[in-house]
């Protein structure tokens, strides 16, 4: 507040000064100007500049935020630090996912690397809600992604895309090893014991970005490889060139 005042002080000083200059050269010779024909009117115009800063600064003071301001205010929450693990798997949220998938891409593209993209899907986790309800429909999602994570690199990205449907995300790795790894992922889960429901089983669909790849093209090529090997039988890896 007090500097706005001083602001806007400043500003109708400078302008009543430069308009009693303008005057008293124009009105008296040029000879004439001394010092003393200043000092008085220029106290007058500092007085008279008081009245329009009052009422800049007023008019002013209307438009200012009225919440109190603090040093410490709140960061503003992005979606970067907002929903960033999927609460019941501690997998990456779709949304954090979104974040990063694109600039992924880029950067695969403009170093020449592989990248492949990996969609799995729980088979007949429709049957295990029905049969032993939504509480132990959880805890297989749960059990299911600590398979998932002791299989896969730090460096790669495990997300939540949907309900019971994920995504890896391999940098670095072509279609051939991301195979790899979904198969020993396929089969760590068949293995695996469950608790309450015993086995489960994921169907897996794997692809490798192309250069003119968007995002849409790359997870869509993830999807029909998923959905042939759903329809080919499901509990099983189907990879799309
Ligand atoms: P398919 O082998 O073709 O994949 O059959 P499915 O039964 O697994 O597939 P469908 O898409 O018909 O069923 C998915 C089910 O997953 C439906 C939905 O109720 C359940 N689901 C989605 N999210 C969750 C969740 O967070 N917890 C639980 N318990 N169930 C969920
Ligand atoms: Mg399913
Ligand atoms: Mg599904």
């Amino acid at each position: 507040m007090l500097k706005t005042y001083l602001k806007f002080f400043v500003l109708y000083l400078l302008l009543g000064w430069l308009a009693l200059v303008v005057q008293v050269y124009v009105v008296m010779e040029p000879f004439a100007i001394y010092p003393k024909y200043y000092i008085v009117p220029m106290l007058f115009v500092a007085l008279a500049a008081l009245v329009p800063t009052w009422v800049a600064t007023k008019s002013c003071a209307k438009s200012e935020d009225p919440r109190p301001v603090s040093k410490e205010r709140p960061k503003p929450i992005t979606p970067k630090s907002r929903h960033k693990q999927d609460s019941l798997t501690g997998a990456l949220s779709k949304d954090a996912f979104n974040e990063i998938f694109g600039l992924k891409i880029i950067e695969a593209k403009h170093i020449n690397a592989p990248l492949s993209l990996v969609i799995f899907d729980i088979d007949f986790f429709k049957k295990i809600n029905d049969t032993y309800g939504h509480l132990v429909g959880d805890s297989v999602l749960k059990e299911l992604a600590e398979i998932v994570r002791a299989n896969i690199r730090q460096s790669e990205y495990f997300v939540r895309w949907g309900g019971e449907e994920f995504i890896l995300l391999l940098p670095g790795t072509g279609l051939q090893s991301a195979a790899m790894v979904a198969e020993k992922i396929r089969r760590a889960v068949e293995a695996a014991v469950f608790s309450e429901v015993g086995k489960v089983t994921c169907s897996f669909g794997v692809t490798t970005l192309k250069n003119d790849d968007t995002i849409q093209s790359f997870l869509h090529r993830a999807d029909e490889a998923l959905y042939e090997a759903k329809r080919s039988g499901r509990n099983q890896v189907k990879a799309k060139k």
